[in-house]
């Protein structure tokens, strides 16, 4: 609804007769820091208003979001991971938008558009075409001169070239720079609805600084404006140290939003500060009892088809797992080669798959098959170990490994494990890193508080990147010493499409989506029960009138229709604030208002106390989960 209207109706003597607190909403919230401004959107009816709901669920949905979403008409489902997004969710995403901007503004973040064509010669010059072509994540197209292009999967090469061609000088930093546009992914699986797409709208913001402290400024302002962005959307997110993935860099923090239909796992010291996404998460484990014993010699033992750990503890009883070093064989997948590893692991312990691809360097890694494990060592699968090892492996050592002695191995001879082995004695002494799998109930690294698992949606993501692409690049401005200096950068991302579904899947109920005030589509319905009744209708449309003119965001279901549908289909929808005028209202001049945000509340309200109470939980209900006061 346009401005213009808006004003009017705060005219109107509907507006005029409120007490002045309660009068238009930009008075609803103090000025200053903190404020939560009222949304942009003014009243619409739904007769005019595209609605469309279904009473079953897609056949494809999994989960909650998917399910509700597509059954209350927000999305529709064009193929697999592309969606129509309807008029309900482009509110929604409005709201989210809008937020996102007012708290990227308070941190000096300025709104810029970058295309979504993006040359090759481009990412060539960050070396991550190849990355992406490898992966297959990025699409591409081309144009009628047959240049190629990939459809923005990120930004940091555009935004690099923008920087290092305006940019001259330190004095023009910091910049920080944010879009809020369409992404492209060709994702393996396409699924649970808005959740992972091929297409989604991203909020992405690049940071450009003159050296790390600056750096370390722009990111923390960045990691406090997404705490209140998602307190402000009503989203409980938490932050989590993270994995860097392909955007690359040396810190990155993931904001999670808890459910359980989230793809991540995430580990959390109980009561503790530490959280973790799994793929990255440490712990500390009891050392080895072999620790600190002398050193044995070296013995051969004949072990005719025992392979694995749990083979070896039947056949040695008294040696443990934890007394074992396994030896996993697999390859990094690199852009021009292949490289094989041999990880060496405590017999009790599993290997982190992303941890070992950091390690090494490469673009993925995959198991050795059993022809090859045959094939580069000469003996079948199971009996690997570090002495004797063929050349053509490069070894690292998992920390769990750091102090074993006399350890129980592989001798890479079909049907032989040795024991006693001490590596630096019988074999060279391996590279150690940290390629652990940390589990729940193991000591959490920062207390030493036990770790649970949660599971989350990834709703964000901030990273340090450092001189990562302006070096590669070759973007630079002058320093204060004259001399060309490479930007200090940072990128920061938020899934503006996800957070949409992410909030549905935090909090719904068995009649539908309850939206969280800030970013529902409406913040109010009113809907009369029976639209022929001139007392019914003419009493909505007050309350409609008078909600608007206290800028109240709100909804008049004017439809014709059943008071059960219409019921129904208001609470699919999740307008969370329903006022229902119906036969109370020729019984008792009351109407009901149900809070469905705080577990349904339901009252019956004199007509005239209804503005007032509805407008007092609109104001309760805008700041999201920003704290009190
Ligand atoms: P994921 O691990 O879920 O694949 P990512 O780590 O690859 O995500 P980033 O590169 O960090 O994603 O992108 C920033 C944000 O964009 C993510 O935090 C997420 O909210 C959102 N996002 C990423 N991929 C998708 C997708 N396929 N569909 C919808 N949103 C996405
Ligand atoms: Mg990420």
């Amino acid at each position: 609804m346009p401005l213009a209207s808006r004003r009017r109706l705060r005219d109107t003597e509907w507006g005029s007769a409120l007490p002045d607190r309660l009068a238009p909403a930009v008075h609803l919230e103090p000025a200053g820091s903190g404020t939560v401004a009222p949304p942009p959107e003014g009243p619409v009816r739904a007769t005019q208003l595209h609605i469309v709901t279904y009473r079953n669920d897609p056949a494809d949905a999994e989960i909650t979001s998917h399910r509700l979403m597509a059954r209350a008409g927000y999305i529709h489902k064009i193929s697999a991971g592309l969606y129509v997004y309807g008029p309900l969710l482009w509110r929604t995403l409005g709201k989210i938008k809008a937020i996102v901007r007012e708290e990227l503004s308070r941190v000096g973040g300025q709104e810029v558009q970058l295309p979504i064509m993006q040359d090759q010669a481009l990412w060539e010059r960050s070396g991550r075409w190849e990355v992406y072509q490898a992966s297959r994540t990025m699409l591409t197209t081309t144009d009628r001169r047959a240049t190629t292009f990939g459809l923005a999967p990120t930004a940091e090469e555009v935004v690099t070239d923008y920087a290092d061609a305006t940019v001259k000088s330190y004095k023009q930093l910091p910049l920080s720079l944010y879009q809020i546009h369409t992404k492209f992914r060709d994702e393996i699986r396409p699924r649970f609805g808005l959740m992972r797409v091929k297409e989604f709208i991203m909020k992405d913001a690049y940071s450009f600084d003159i050296d790390e402290a600056g750096l370390d400024a722009s990111y923390e302002a960045y990691r406090k404006a997404y705490v209140r962005i998602f307190q402000r959307c009503g989203l409980e997110a938490f932050g989590v140290d993270a994995d860097p993935g392909d955007i690359g860099g040396s810190g990155s923090m993931e904001f999670m939003v808890a459910a359980d239909a989230g793809e991540d796992a995430i580990l959390i010291e109980e009561g503790g500060d530490y959280a973790a996404n799994v793929e990255k998460a440490s712990s500390r484990i009891e050392p080895s009892p072999s620790q600190g014993e002398a050193p044995r010699p070296m013995r051969r033992e004949s072990t005719p088809n025992i392979r694995t750990v749990a083979q070896l503890e039947g056949f040695f009883p008294e040696i443990s797992a934890d007394r074992m070093v396994k030896t996993v064989l697999c390859r990094a997948v690199h852009i021009d080669r292949e490289v094989p590893w041999a990880v060496l692991i405590r017999g009790d312990q599993d290997v982190n798959e992303v941890k070992l691809r950091n390690h090494t360097g490469g673009l993925s890694i995959e198991m050795l098959t059993d022809a090859d494990i045959v094939k580069l060592t000469g003996a079948q699968p199971g009996f690997a170990g570090p002495v004797d090892l063929p050349e053509a492996f490069s070894v690292v050592a998992d920390e769990s490994v750091r102090g074993m002695a006399n350890v129980l191995c592989g001798a890479n001879e079909t049907d032989v494990h040795l024991l006693d082995v001490n590596l630096g004695r019988d074999c060279p002494m391996p590279e150690f890193a940290d390629v652990r799998t940390a589990r729940v109930g193991e000591a959490g690294p920062r207390t030493g508080a036990p770790l649970v698992e949660r599971r989350g949606i990834e709703v964000g993501h901030i990273f340090k990147l450092g001189t990562k692409y302006s070096a590669a690049m070759g973007a630079s401005f002058a320093g204060p010493n004259g001399k060309p200096t490479p930007f200090v950068m940072g990128c920061y991302g938020i899934g503006v499409s996800r957070v949409a579904a992410a909030a549905v899947e935090q909090q719904s109920d068995d009649r539908g989506i309850v939206w969280p005030i800030p970013i529902a589509p409406f913040e109010v319905v009113v809907a009369p029960l029976k639209v022929q009744d001139d007392a019914q209708r003419g009493a909505a449309e007050g309350l409609y009138t008078e909600l608007a003119a206290a800028g109240v965001d709100v909804l008049l279901d004017d439809r014709k229709m059943g008071a059960g549908a219409k019921m129904k289909d208001c609470e699919l929808m999740g307008f969370s604030i329903m006022v229902v005028v119906g036969r109370g209202l020729a019984a008792s001049g009351t109407v009901e208002v149900r809070n469905r945000t705080t577990g349904d509340e339901k009252v019956e309200l004199p007509l005239a106390d209804v503005v007032t109470s509805v407008v007092e939980m609109v104001h309760a209900g805008r700041r999201g989960l920003l704290p009190k006061g």
